[in-house]
């Protein structure tokens, strides 16, 4: 077969009812979503799985981390009671029942997943894919190895956490982030190396639990890349929580204590920190190895990542990565929505009805206390370019909800183009960060304007209600 006719091919086959057979190497949620989607669409799907359907996604990464994170809230939110007019002891926490929960809705979801790939006559092959030519696979599973010819295939095989060359994580002290689920017992105290994303989410989940945190942080203030004026409301409750902060310094060498049995961190500045525990949250590095990409023609970056263009498609025209494989943004939204446009592109729907993927609209958010949400453009990002922007920002603290949560901390800031009045970006911190910034995705990507957003006739008391201020 001919790797460059067989998309034109495939897609015209699909078109007009004849299936074409989709290959997919990985079930997490750019993986499972293409496979629904394409077979909805009439495409014949097969779909390999090393480990569970629903990927690293369900079972290492985000449903694990928020679930700990919503126990941990709900324990942090408990120590407000008493300003509530309840009085309440501080509840303690239950490992036991801790992972049962983590593991109950990790089940059900995975289970979810596999009825819906069922539903859609999805083929499931439990193994490890790897490609053995341009239009053929083989798969290693417990039923022995199968060869699989495909007319179109997506790579969706996620990615893993980053352990440098100075540390030997053992799963027991020194761990990484896929140590932490199930929880064996809770730390006493924790060095968490990283301060993006994950790091910040770990320091906020440990320290809700009770634990003593240490936070190496490489640059000046945490989430680099994020609004300082976000980042700094983060860092005040961090260390209103006594988070240790060692800014300004990088790890170099985590190594058990012998004399405590717990863990010795040293930093490049002499620093060195003592604690139980260490984790390390520096990033991921793509699952790329060992999937035989030469042998399909597929190339990869320096970083083992693998180019696409805007739908998705690799250097081979009948081949897409999508998902954390693609380099693009890590998020398991982004995934799953990179999925559809595949099984869209796949079946020729780009052509009739189709919104390109814009992943400078991706809204996302940051699961401590308080929530942190952004979309869209960054003041700094406007400032550094020239853009001229209209920056509005509304504290919580003037809606009647956030007092009677208890809780005013945090404000809503909408930007937008000061001539239009488009809604360009904005950043919420506060309860509720993740769910309100919707309103403002919506806004970005349909490109509505302030107006729509204030003339909305909103919920009173709501959060919202800052919103609307802002927006006006
Ligand atoms: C701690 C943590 C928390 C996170 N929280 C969030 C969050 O709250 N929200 C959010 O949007 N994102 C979050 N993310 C990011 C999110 O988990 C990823 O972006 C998402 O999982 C990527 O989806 P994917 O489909 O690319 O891959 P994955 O979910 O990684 O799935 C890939 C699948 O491919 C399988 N696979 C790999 N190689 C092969 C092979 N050769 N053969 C067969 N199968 C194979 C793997 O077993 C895996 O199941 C978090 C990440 C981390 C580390």
């Amino acid at each position: 077969m001919n790797t460059v006719t067989n998309t034109t091919r495939a897609t015209a086959r699909s078109l007009d009812g004849v299936s074409l057979h989709f290959l997919i190497i990985g079930g997490g949620p750019a993986g499972y979503q293409a496979a629904t989607y394409a077979a909805r669409l009439g495409a014949k799907v097969t779909i390999v799985e090393r480990d569970v359907f629903g990927g690293a996604a369900n079972l290492w990464d985000c449903i694990p981390s928020k679930t700990m994170i919503a126990t941990g809230g709900a324990m942090s939110f408990s120590r407000r009671l008493q300003g509530m007019g309840l009085a309440q002891a501080a509840p303690e926490v239950d490992i036991e029942s801790l992972t049962s929960r983590v593991q109950g809705i990790q089940h059900e979801l995975n289970d979810d997943i596999k009825q819906l790939l069922q539903s859609q006559g999805v083929t499931m092959i439990n193994g490890t894919a790897r490609f053995t030519g341009p239009n053929t696979a083989e798969a290693d599973g417990p039923d022995g190895t199968r060869t699989i010819e495909f007319d179109a295939a997506l790579v969706s095989t996620g990615s893993r956490p980053r352990i440098p060359d100075w540390c030997s994580p053992d799963g027991d002290r020194i761990l990484t982030t896929r140590d932490c689920y199930p929880p064996k017992s809770f730390p006493e105290s924790i060095t968490v190396i990283g301060s993006g994303v994950t790091g910040v989410e770990f320091v906020h989940m440990f320290s809700s639990f009770g634990a003593e945190v240490a936070l190496v942080v490489s640059r000046q203030h945490v989430l680099p890349g994020k609004d300082p004026e976000v980042a700094g409301v983060l860092e005040d409750d961090f260390i209103a929580r006594g988070v240790k902060l060692l800014k300004g310094a990088r790890a170099e060498t985590i190594e058990r204590d012998d004399e405590t049995g717990g863990v010795v961190v040293r930093c490049d500045d002499g620093r060195v920190v003592r604690s139980s525990h260490a984790v390390l949250a520096i990033g991921s590095v793509p699952n790329t190895d060992g999937l035989g990409l030469d042998a399909a023609g597929v190339e990869t970056d320096d970083w083992g990542y693998i180019p696409v263009n805007h739908h998705c498609v690799t250097n081979q025209r009948h081949i897409y990565a999508a998902g954390d494989v693609s380099g693009k943004l890590p998020l398991a939204s982004v995934a799953s929505m990179q999925g559809r446009k595949v099984a869209e592109h796949v079946m020729g729907l780009h052509t009739v009805e189709h919104r390109h993927l814009d992943y400078d609209k991706a809204a996302s958010a940051i699961f401590t206390e308080p929530e942190i949400a952004d979309v869209g453009l960054a003041e700094a990002e406007a400032f550094s370019s020239g853009r001229k922007i209209r920056v509005t920002k509304v504290p919580f603290a003037t809606t009647a909800k956030a007092h009677i949560n208890n809780d005013p901390r945090g404000f809503v800031k909408i930007i937008s183009d000061p001539a239009t009045g488009v809604v360009l970006g904005g950043s919420i911190v506060g309860r509720h960060a993740a769910e309100l910034i919707s309103v403002i995705a919506l806004a970005v990507t349909a490109n509505l304007k302030v107006s729509d957003i204030y003339e909305s006739l909103l919920v009173h008391p709501a959060l919202s209600e800052a919103l609307a201020e802002a927006a006006e």
